[in-house]
């Protein structure tokens, strides 16, 4: 069974990297950015034709998200027409798309998790084009999976818990919004699930389970207790401040609240959810 990741080199395309030796009986191709522009329709064609991958992980994106709201052309080319790029090959390949989505296409008003049936309402240009991939992949066609998550970290690509670790060899003292809450995710958890997905498909083929899941760790935490957990794992002393979003703008307005509920993945592909804290624990951080 024949595996093709776009964006191999970004955080998730590594952590699948990172994981493959443990799915032998999956063939993996990894294909970065310049291997494979996913914003190409012929290189997309091209690829396929040679590779003929039963499943694609579309782990190519946009993921600047302040950057994107002063280059939303070139955040809709790379997370609307990439997509719809790839949606189309896989079609006419008959190959099975895995597509990431993210937290950020809902505009954070609920206090209760988002599950996949709320309704989406991005408050930037990053969250925008996400929501616009996931249509152009729906228009054109059913065999997909759509995989909403947040907050990704890992000890590859650039995140969150290495902005912190960074910070705290450069400063005394750090700020961190504290009224922005959600769910960290471990970029190899999300790997794993990516692949559970495959191998139920692959095991129980149904058009059944095709749609959009949401995939993040368990429990939930603001920024200010992510990087405090951070700084506890790594025993790091370094004075941490909680600090409201008022005091830290951004050009991109964030969603508020944007825990995801996992009812869904849980049920269908039976997986075991990490909780956020036990998987940050895990992270090779150094
Ligand atoms: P990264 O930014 O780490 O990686 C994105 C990759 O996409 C890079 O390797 C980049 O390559 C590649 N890429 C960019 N443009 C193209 C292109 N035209 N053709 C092919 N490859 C391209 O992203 P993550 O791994 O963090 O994100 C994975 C997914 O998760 C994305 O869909 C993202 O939207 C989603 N997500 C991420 C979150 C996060 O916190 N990071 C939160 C929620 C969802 P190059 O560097 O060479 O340009």
């Amino acid at each position: 069974m024949v595996v093709l990741v776009t964006g191999a080199n970004g955080q998730l395309g590594q952590s699948l990297q990172f994981i493959a030796k443990n799915y032998p009986e999956l063939h993996f191709v990894f294909c970065s950015s310049s291997d494979l522009d996913i914003t190409n329709l012929e290189s997309c064609q091209a690829v396929f034709l040679k590779i003929k991958p039963n499943y694609c992980i579309n782990a190519a994106a946009y993921t600047a998200v302040d950057k994107a709201e002063s280059e939303p052309e070139k955040a809709n080319l790379i997370n609307v027409i990439g997509p719809k790029n790839l949606a189309a090959v896989c079609k006419e390949f008959s190959s099975v798309l895995l597509h990431i989505s993210t937290d950020f296409v809902f505009d954070g008003s609920k206090n209760i998790p988002y599950n996949e049936t709320d309704i989406p309402n991005p408050t930037g240009v990053y969250g925008q084009t996400k929501l616009d991939g996931e249509k152009a992949i729906q228009a054109v066609f059913e065999n997909y999976y759509i995989i909403r998550t947040s907050w990704v970290y890992s000890q590859f690509g650039n995140n969150f818990m290495k902005t912190m670790l960074r910070l705290a060899s450069e400063r005394d003292s750090i700020s961190v919004v504290n009224d922005q809450i959600g769910t960290p995710t471990n970029a190899v958890d999300l790997a794993n699930a990516l692949i559970q997905i495959i191998l139920t498909d692959n095991r129980q083929p149904t058009t059944d389970n095709f749609g959009v899941y949401n995939f993040s760790n368990e429990g939930q935490c603001s920024w200010y207790d992510f990087a405090k957990e951070i700084f506890k794992i790594n025993n790091i002393k370094i004075d941490l401040k909680p600090i409201p979003t008022s005091s830290f703008p951004t050009p991109a307005k964030r969603p508020k609240y944007s825990v995801l509920d996992k009812t869904k993945i849980n049920s269908t592909f039976g997986l075991e959810i990490k909780n956020w804290e036990l998987s940050l624990k895990r992270t090779n951080s150094i």
